[in-house]
């Protein structure tokens, strides 16, 4: 068993590390104030190579792998999590989905410019009255001849304000629950769709979450992604993917809490010492290294997983509960060891707390992952093989211009 990083990926991760602290970190505080996106990130990240980490050459992206990825959105929460949500969405949530469901004439349309960063996208499944209860989405989506006419509001979407293309769930056989629904590649300029900004939230304040209106909104048939009736089985593969990004993600933002402690435990003194050097500040300190040590290695096997083209649902699933849960305490710690100066924006960790707790909402709750995790430990739910799976990494195939 080997956990070295090979120097590919040690490479990224000082590129994004690099990328992250010099442009972002000094005006990130400013954006999160203002509750404004950053308007030149996208453009930023896609110049890099970032948008398209770990999509084929062929289609737009750096041709990378998977555990790449993990390390991206690891080091991009590591300084805000507004970056690494980005990630989740278009990467995770979106072109991953396309690059293991499209056919080769969506993927050249959709995912090559977004891999390549000159489209945003986005993923559209939460809805004002469902939720975690993905199947009980009310959004309709009716066939008429060459084009389907969707109806439904979309609430929630990270990036809906913002994004260019939207993959979209809806029912085509309400009657059938999670076996009537299809997946849609929507754009922003088809008629009927309309976006909003939803403001006044606690966290990823310096990223962009709204809704989606669709009213008689026309999407043609060969936007459909994969059958009607795989729409369930498309979203819930596409959160494989961004769970993953999560899990990576959160376990930057347990090390950012670490850090930001360890420093200030070594500059605060009280009653003559270092507050380093009191065991109760000590107790802290060790939680957080400990939860960046397992949720560390937690998304790492679920990235090496993926590599192998092995199905991981569970493993991402555990660590994607995991890490949310883990950096949720490690900021609340965080803001302990600051004292009065933790609970004010003069420090970042304020701002830690408020975005780790969205993780523990979006793309399943902490209360569904501990559910799918009992029900796989009890047998009670087993994956089935899938009509697409997602293609195992091959770095010649990814690599390569063309096939
Ligand atoms: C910042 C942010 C960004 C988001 N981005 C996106 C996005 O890009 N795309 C998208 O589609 N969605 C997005 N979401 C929505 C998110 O995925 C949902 O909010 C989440 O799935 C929970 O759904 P809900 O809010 O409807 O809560 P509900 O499902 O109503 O749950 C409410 C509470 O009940 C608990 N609960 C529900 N069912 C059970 C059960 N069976 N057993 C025990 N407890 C249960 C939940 O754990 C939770 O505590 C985002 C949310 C946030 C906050």
């Amino acid at each position: 068993m080997d956990f070295s990083l090979s120097e590919e990926h040690e490479r990224v991760r000082r590129m994004v590390r690099d990328f992250a602290e010099r442009e972002v970190r000094p005006v990130i505080k400013e954006h999160d104030r203002k509750q404004e996106h950053i308007p030149w990130v996208f453009k930023r990240m896609g110049e890099l190579g970032i948008l398209g980490i770990c999509v084929p050459v062929r289609y737009g992206g750096a041709g990378m792998d998977y555990i790449a990825l993990g390390l991206a959105c690891e080091e991009l929460e590591r300084v805000d999590t507004s970056l690494r949500v980005i990630m989740s969405v278009h990467v995770g949530l979106n072109s991953l989905t396309l690059f293991q469901w499209a056919t080769e004439a969506q993927k050249q349309k959709y995912l090559v410019p977004q891999a390549q960063g000159a489209k945003i996208a986005t993923y559209a499944l939460t809805e004002p009255g469902a939720g975690s209860d993905a199947a009980g989405i009310q959004t309709r989506a009716v066939r008429h001849g060459d084009h389907y006419v969707l109806n439904g509001e979309k609430m929630w979407i990270s990036l809906a304000d913002v994004a260019d293309h939207f993959l979209v769930i809806a029912k085509t056989d309400p009657e059938k629950r999670h076996r009537g629904m299809t997946a849609f590649i929507v754009e922003r300029g088809f008629p009927g769709v309309r976006t909003g900004t939803i403001h006044g939230k606690l966290g990823v304040r310096a990223g962009n979450t709204g809704w989606i209106a669709l009213q008689d909104a026309q999407v043609p048939v060969e936007n459909r992604l994969g059958e009607e009736g795989e729409g369930f089985t498309i979203a819930m593969t596409a959160l494989d993917n961004g769970r993953y990004t999560v899990a990576a993600g959160a376990t930057g933002l347990i090390r950012a809490c670490l850090e930001a402690s360890v420093k200030y435990a070594n500059e605060r003194y009280t009653f003559g010492q270092r507050i380093g050097e009191h065991q109760l500040v000590q107790e802290m300190i060790a939680r957080m290294a400990q939860s960046y040590e397992a949720a560390r290695l937690l998304y790492l096997q679920a990235g090496w997983l993926k590599n192998q083209g092995i199905r991981n649902t569970r493993q991402t699933s555990v660590a994607k509960w995991f890490a949310t849960d883990a950096s949720f305490q490690a900021a609340s710690d965080a803001i302990q060891v600051h004292g009065s100066y933790g609970y004010s924006d003069e420090y970042d960790v304020e701002r830690y707390l408020r975005n780790a707790k969205g993780a523990v909402i979006y793309e399943g709750t902490s209360q569904i992952h501990q559910i799918m995790q009992a029900q796989y430990a009890l047998g009670y739910r087993q994956d089935r093989p899938l009509r697409c799976e997602l293609p195992a990494y091959d770095p010649e195939v990814w690599q390569a211009e063309a096939i």
